[in-house]
């Protein structure tokens, strides 16, 4: 049995599917002579097949998600055609007479210690995106198949490093039923996946991919972070129970989804999506979402080979607005910078701090242009919202100060005043400022005055006043959202946005998780926006809950002075208001 983080609910079980490895046989030998052109044949075969693989691939992403989705099959293409990288495989191949499989591992090693010295930010970021290539052609050499392929029966658990971006769009068509990764914490890619698919999954399990093969038993336990690998019989006809109660759960959830969300005082809730995508959106839909709180716009930059134009975005946006018609669309501008890079965005991006530095609006004020054209493009969405009876609000990430907050809405204003003489049609965006820096939050009453709407984006909001890397599982035990001081600042905010009758939403992660949505309930807070998948089990819970008792748990919370306090408070009133739920809470 190990342990990592929970950090997608819920009971699996499956086959082991293990990714991202490259087998290099330690005992391979020297080719002899004779082996050479076979060697050179069999892995031009596997780079042909993973070229068809791709040519595929894009095709069926564009057709199911979408065309800007589907951008990074062609990056992968021309990596795969690139000939520097074809050059060098076959000269170590037929030079140095290593087996192919063996020179593909060179070649990242080579690169990957080259990538954190180039002053080329394009190959910097590729990184991720070449050893994708590799893994594609070398699982085509030894015969191990990407997921889309794959035979293996059953449900899968699939257990990684980290998910790369191209196999968690691939695992879309698979039986995946659980995540495990070696890398990674609640924040992270994998976590956001699964989380968006609502499949149990596990991060930061240090080494687990030395102890767990293909094809072996696999139990995931998402409430504790637990992985057990070829279990007992009797632990697992135990785990299969509870796996059983998990779907039913699921099942009976979202019967749900026609329903408002209503506290048993029956005060409404709104219940949103973060989505990144429209495939988000659509799922959201099927969740019984009241409308889209976040959309965070960087996916459709990150899958794009370059900056989308006005009208590229704009198309993106209306499908979104469309998918949730008649509801409220969220858009948050460009959060790129922090563990999100661009190639095309700056060649000076490489920071000693990434996530305090030249991030999200900062970033943005730089590039006034990219920046004018993305908010031009939401304000020219939010016409079709307004025709189907909704709006499109936008959002600015990471503002900090009061200054940056006035800038903003003089671009809005700006681009307000160009449309009206281009004679554009566009609708009216309420302004909202993404709290998450601390300094915001301290000097939320000043900022309230040049704001339509607050949203607290609570995963940078913990991670910086914890000061503790949200995606770093060393320091995962201080970035908590029911540390104490956490709750003290989000009351505050929440306080303070209440009495100046400004609309205040949380869309960080914890939005969605049962003992935090509780207390954020006890602070008055009615708007939440979160993983689709967690809807319904949160109209579950609130159904059971008035708004006066969770102030009540609030405020015993409160008198706790450590997290672990809070936690266990927490679970054990979970455990009383909604036990039915027990199975979709986590530690
Ligand atoms: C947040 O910071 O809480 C948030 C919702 O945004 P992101 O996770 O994209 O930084
Ligand atoms: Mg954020």
């Amino acid at each position: 049995m190990r342990k990592g983080i929970a950090v997608s609910p819920g009971v699996a079980i499956g086959t082991a599917y293990c990714l991202d490895q490259i087998f290099v046989d330690p005992h391979s030998k020297r080719l002899e002579d004779g082996e050479v052109t076979a060697e050179l044949a069999r892995y031009e075969k596997a780079r042909d097949k993973a070229a068809t693989d791709l040519v595929a691939l894009q095709k069926k992403v564009a057709a199911q998600v979408g065309r800007n989705e589907a951008a990074i099959f062609t990056v992968h293409e021309s990596i795969l055609r690139d000939s520097a990288f074809t050059k060098k495989v076959r000269r170590w191949i037929v030079d140095d007479r290593i087996p192919a499989q063996a020179a593909l591992h060179r070649f990242l090693e080579e690169y990957s210690s080259l990538f954190t010295q180039t002053k080329d930010e394009y190959l910097r970021e590729r990184l991720n995106d070449v050893r994708d290539v590799i893994v594609r052609i070398s699982q085509h050499l030894t015969e191990v198949l990407h997921p889309e392929q794959t035979s293996l029966a059953g449900p899968l658990i699939v257990v990684a490093d980290e998910l790369l971006p191209s196999q968690a769009v691939a695992l879309g068509k698979v039986d995946v039923h659980g995540i495990v990764t070696q890398a990674g914490s609640q924040t992270s890619h994998a976590a956001i996946i699964a989380r968006s698919r609502g499949i149990p999954a596990i991060s930061g399990v240090h080494g687990i991919l030395n102890q767990v093969k293909t094809g072996d038993t696999i139990v995931v336990d998402g409430r504790s972070g637990h992985v057990i690998v070829n279990p007992e019989p009797e632990s697992l006809s135990a785990f299969r129970k509870l796996e059983r109660e998990f779907f039913l759960l699921q099942d009976k959830l979202a019967e749900n989804r026609d329903q408002p969300a209503v506290t048993s005082d029956a005060i409404r809730l709104e219940l949103n999506a973060n989505i990144n995508n429209l495939a988000d959106a659509e799922s959201a839909v099927a969740m019984g979402a009241d409308g889209v709180g976040l959309y965070r716009t960087e996916y459709l930059y990150l899958t794009h080979p370059d900056v989308p134009d006005e009208e590229e975005q704009l198309k993106v946006y209306e499908q979104i607005v469309l998918a949730s018609p008649g509801h409220s669309v969220t858009i948050r501008t460009l959060d790129i910078g922090g563990d999100k890079t661009v190639a095309y965005l700056g060649r000076d991006q490489r920071e000693a701090n990434p996530f305090m530095g030249w991030r999200s609006v900062r970033l943005s004020f730089e590039h006034p242009h990219l920046f004018m054209t993305q908010i031009r493009a939401i304000m020219r969405a939010a016409a079709l919202a307004e025709e189907l009876g909704g709006e499109v609000r936008i959002l600015f990430p990471m503002i900090t100060t009061l200054e940056e907050m006035r800038r903003v809405r003089g671009i809005v204003r700006r681009a307000e005043k160009r449309l009206v003489e281009e004679g554009k049609p566009y609708g009216k965006t309420p302004v909202g400022l993404m709290l998450e820096v601390p300094a915001a939050a301290v000097s939320i009453d000043t900022l309230l005055e040049v704001v339509d709407f607050v949203s607290i984006g609570s995963n940078d909001l913990v991670q910086y006043l914890m000061a503790a890397d949200r995606d770093n599982p060393r320091v995962s035990h201080l970035c908590q959202p029911l540390a104490p001081p956490v709750l003290t600042v989000l009351s505050q905010v929440v306080r303070a946005c209440r009495r100046e009758k400004i609309p205040v939403t949380i869309c960080g992660e914890m939005a969605g998780q049962p003992r935090a949505f509780v207390l954020l309930l006890g602070m008055g807070l009615t708007r939440f926006s979160m993983s689709p998948a967690f809807i319904p089990s949160i109209k579950d819970l609130a159904a059971h809950l008035t708004q006066r008792q969770a102030a009540a748990i609030l405020r015993e919370a409160m008198e706790f002075k450590t997290t672990v306090r809070v936690q266990r408070f927490m679970a054990e009133q979970l455990l009383e208001i909604a036990p039915n739920l027990s199975l979709l809470d986590s530690d």
